[in-house]
């Protein structure tokens, strides 16, 4: 048992909330404390519904925080790339992540070659959708003998170039003996930032990487609630903290399947008993799933992940179609500055759109995409109320929310991102961020510093 005193909640101050079994089960002005039972005294803090993230990729994350970051803004040039690689201490794989073609075009093993050549390399480009390895890396995959793969680039004398496309799922296969990363500190950090459950978004997730969720839960590694997206082998999970989501379909724009089976993989889904989550970066990726979307049926919890690029045309499709958006306004924060070169000028405010969703009655929830975007939601918020880059430039000004509306964005449950936001009240679940000040305070500033401690299920997982 456990009983918070002295909280804001929903504005009211000295309110006393008591959970059992995970539950709230009392709220009052006051209330008598009971043997044995927990207590944490906010002092007036803001005790809020815990923060879900509603599109993250957890082993990634952990992956991510044990590799080296090659791009921007660490990194903006190849010669700070090879001295940042070489500096690396060990021996064994070395993991690159976050690279952009600015630093150095598109990687070719050579170039890799030339900067890290006896230790296997791989660098990830921030996109996610590629991997680019050095011949000795190259060697251990034997690439050579797989030439033949989709996703293996090969050059005009049909030898690897070291480029992998959307080749995850296989080069996790390739080296199943990696221990895992260290998903408990990964947990952890979120635990730090109020985050109560994520959504895992990962489209290579199966029934395998299922039992493993599964397991971490129990080992108490893996602090949140997680609803795991994947492919067609996740079934239900006896599991309690553990639900399955989507069916979570992938498109890139240079190699977007054919219509009718795109259409036919989101009908049988959907006859499974469930959703589905589609990736969409690009105007062409949203026009192709929309209509795919239409073609096979709307099922209540169908998404648009990211929806990176919305113009009003494509606003009035997601509007008609019924399904809800997924966006990450971090990415704003962190990767605006590229954007503005990149994207055509008339685009900018097309960008990661956030009001311009609410106001068109689309329900719409936030996720870090982390590790691609940073995994406090904190910065998240910030982003969506103040839509400024890292270097201070404003993207789609009109696209600002309030602080309210950004914490929103967390706030909905797993399964409805952007429906009824979870509140604190008798009989849901006991999921908390509790914050060291009012909101009143808080709102102005949005920083995980001001996250006391968090609560999953009613059990303590962060206290400062
Ligand atoms: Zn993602």
């Amino acid at each position: 048992m456990l009983l918070i005193r002295h909280a804001e909640v929903d504005g009211e101050d000295g309110v006393d909330v008591r959970c059992s079994n995970g539950e709230v089960t009392q709220i009052a002005a006051r209330l008598t404390g009971n043997p044995g039972e927990t207590v944490i005294d906010a002092e007036g803090g803001a005790l809020l519904p815990g923060l879900h993230d509603h599109h993250i990729h957890l082993f990634s994350l952990a992956a991510a925080r044990q590799s080296v970051l090659c791009g921007p803004p660490a990194v903006t040039d190849m010669g700070t790339l090879g001295k940042i690689l070489g500096q690396q201490g060990g021996d064994g794989w070395i993991r690159g992540i976050g690279y952009h073609e600015s630093v150095g075009g598109m990687l070719q093993r050579s170039q890799l070659d030339a900067i890290v050549p006896t230790r296997p390399l791989r660098i990830q480009h921030r996109s996610g959708k590629m991997w680019f390895v050095n011949s000795t890396a190259a060697g251990i995959l034997k690439l050579d003998q797989h030439r033949d793969l989709e996703g293996v680039e090969c050059d005009e004398n049909n030898l690897p170039t070291g480029r992998l496309f959307r080749m995850d799922g296989w080069l996790h296969e390739q080296l199943g003996q990696e221990p895992l990363p260290d998903i408990g500190s990964a947990s952890k950090l979120l635990a730090a930032f109020g985050v109560t459950g994520i959504t895992e978004s990962t489209p290579t997730n199966s029934a395998a990487t299922q039992a493993l969720y599964s397991q971490l839960i129990e080992d108490r590694q893996l602090l949140q609630r997680v609803r795991l997206m994947g492919d067609e082998t996740l079934t239900v999970s006896e599991q309690p903290l553990l639900e399955c989501g989507q069916v979570k379909i992938l498109l890139d724009d240079y190699a977007l399947p054919e219509f009718e089976r795109l259409q036919q993989r989101i009908s049988s889904a959907h006859q499974q008993g469930r959703s589905v989550a589609i990736h969409c970066v690009t105007e062409a990726e949203l026009v192709f799933a929309l209509s795919a979307c239409k073609g096979a049926g709307h099922m209540q919890g169908d998404r648009i992940e990211h929806a990176a690029m919305t113009t009003d045309d494509c606003m009035q499709l997601v509007q008609s179609s019924g399904m809800t958006v997924v966006t990450q306004p971090i990415l704003i924060a962190e990767r605006g500055d590229q954007y503005l070169l990149d994207i055509d000028a008339s685009h900018h405010d097309c960008l990661y759109r956030c009001r311009a969703f609410l106001e068109a009655g689309v329900p719409l929830g936030a996720g870090s995409d982390a590790p691609f975007g940073n995994a406090d939601p904190w910065l998240s918020m910030t982003a969506a109320v103040n839509r400024l880059t890292a270097a201070g430039r404003l993207v789609g000004a009109q696209e600002r929310l309030t602080p309210e509306q950004a914490l929103r964005l967390f706030t909905s449950s797993a399964d409805d991102p952007g429906g009824p936001g979870r509140s604190v009240s008798v009989a849901a679940a006991a999921d908390f961020c509790l914050l060291d000040r009012s909101w009143q305070d808080a709102r102005s500033r949005l920083r995980r510093e001001d996250v006391l401690a968090t609560i999953r299920a009613g059990e303590v997982i962060y206290h400062r």
